[in-house]
């Protein structure tokens, strides 16, 4: 079958379907298609944030976007960025609700979201072809591009199409990132981010399945990268949890020699540390060290604690001094772990790296190679933190594009 589009917008995720909804609205008149590669669209959203979705994040800021030009992101969301996003999920019958900075839909269900952006889609008439996966696409006054069932010629194109993160099943093979990288446009090196990391196993593996709240820091070659406090879960592989996943896009994206050091008592500094240990080894002299954190640390952690500072579970309480409290009280403000890897773009939340923003215009999204070409969300080199920043961008991506694919 041979398709006629005004708009095509290539993939129908976060970003495709707020896009195809804005165009829509914006020009009516105009025949606006979504092609999308999987048998529905929004697949990858319904998985969001636990089934949730962490739709937003009240505090938007530059840092807490990554790329060769963060500053791109915050310019495509302009002013007033969570308005005009609250503003367009009210629209479609979402209202948020938020746990600190974090925004949700109220009904917490990542599936409800979907919905609605199906509804609109549906109420405006903007057309959906599922199974569609572009297989090349052709620039020229007019665009022309092809999958395994159809052609489809499009005066405008929006590419909505993501990178790797959450692997093919939710339809993130990458495939149209290398049709643009095959077409001459420029990229930055993609690798996963918000993953878990792998380590040294020799003291995780006894900590599997513990969490603790505590600083993480990411350092390459000796150098401190960044810190973030959360929760830290000791996997078999290595970590895993909030604080490891918002450092792991640096681990991830080098070669160069990483670590990552807990802070197990971030509260207190390691002098003030030292002196509860000796004073606890005071009052617990009866006790072996097996058991000297017990009641204080997870039992397990505790134990493990001490064999990290050089310390022997047989031994008994009587035998930490000054000295021995000071190397406890050392190896519990920088618990440290040789980085080996991460666990790959199948279980990352977002790809860093992609087509590079040099690329497109700031303003609406359209490419400064290709007029009326646009391009949105994670394909472009941008990623954000854990915590809504990615959908966030993704979705005020698709309001930018789509009014500016609409006004051509
Ligand atoms: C498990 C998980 C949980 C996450 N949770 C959160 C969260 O709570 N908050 C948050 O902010 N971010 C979260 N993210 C990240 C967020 O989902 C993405 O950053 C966001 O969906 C990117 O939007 P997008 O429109 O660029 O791409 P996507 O949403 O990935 O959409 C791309 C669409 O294009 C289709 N497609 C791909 N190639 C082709 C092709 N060649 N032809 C046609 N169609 C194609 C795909 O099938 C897909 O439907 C999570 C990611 C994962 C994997």
């Amino acid at each position: 079958m041979n398709y006629f589009a005004d708009i095509a917008i290539i993939g129908g995720g976060a970003s495709g379907l707020v896009a195809a909804i804005t165009a829509k609205r914006h020009s009516p008149k105009k025949e606006v298609y979504i092609f999308e590669a999987l048998d529905r669209v929004g697949k990858k959203l319904i998985v969001t944030g636990n089934g949730r979705c962490n739709i937003t994040n009240k505090n938007l800021k530059t840092e807490n976007f990554h790329g060769e030009n963060p500053q791109f992101a915050m310019t495509v969301m302009g002013d007033n960025p969570n308005k005009k996003l609250e503003e367009f999920f009210n629209s479609i019958g979402i209202s948020f609700t938020f746990e600190e900075n974090k925004g949700f839909p109220a009904s917490f269900q990542a599936s409800s979201v979907v919905d609605c952006l199906r509804f609109e889609c549906e109420k405006l008439g903007v057309k959906t072809v599922c199974k569609a996966k572009i297989s090349d696409i052709k620039f020229g006054k007019e665009f022309k591009f092809a999958f395994s069932d159809g052609t489809v010629t499009a005066k405008t194109v929006i590419a909505a199409t993501g990178l790797y993160s959450g692997g093919e099943k939710l339809g993130s093979d990458g495939s149209f990132y290398r049709i643009l990288k095959s077409c001459g446009f420029k990229t930055v090196k993609v690798t996963p981010s918000i993953v878990q990391i792998k380590t040294e196993t020799d003291f995780v593996r006894q900590l599997k399945g513990i969490k603790v709240d505590a600083n993480a820091t990411l350092y390459k070659n000796g150098n401190k990268i960044r810190t973030e406090f959360g929760e830290v879960l000791f996997c078999d592989y290595g970590l895993s949890g909030p604080a490891i996943m918002n450092i792991s896009r640096e681990a991830a994206r080098t070669d160069e020699m990483c670590q990552i050091s807990l802070d197990l008592a971030p509260d207190t500094d390691k002098d003030t540390l030292a002196k509860a240990v000796l004073d606890r080894a005071n009052t617990l002299k009866d006790r072996n060290l097996e058991d000297f954190f017990t009641g204080m640390l997870n039992k397990r952690l505790g134990q493990v604690v001490l064999k990290y500072a050089g310390l022997k579970l047989a031994d008994s309480v009587t035998d930490i001094d000054k000295i021995a409290s000071e190397t406890i009280a050392a190896a519990l403000k920088d618990f440290r772990f040789k980085v080996t890897g991460n666990t790959g773009f199948i279980n990352s939340q977002v790809s860093a790296g992609g087509i590079s923003t040099d690329e497109f215009s700031d303003k609406n999204l359209m490419s400064k190679r290709y007029k009326n070409f646009f391009a949105c969300g994670e394909l472009l080199d941008i990623d954000g933190d854990c915590g809504g920043f990615n959908l966030t961008f993704a979705f005020l991506c698709g309001l930018v594009s789509g009014k500016a694919a609409a006004e051509v």
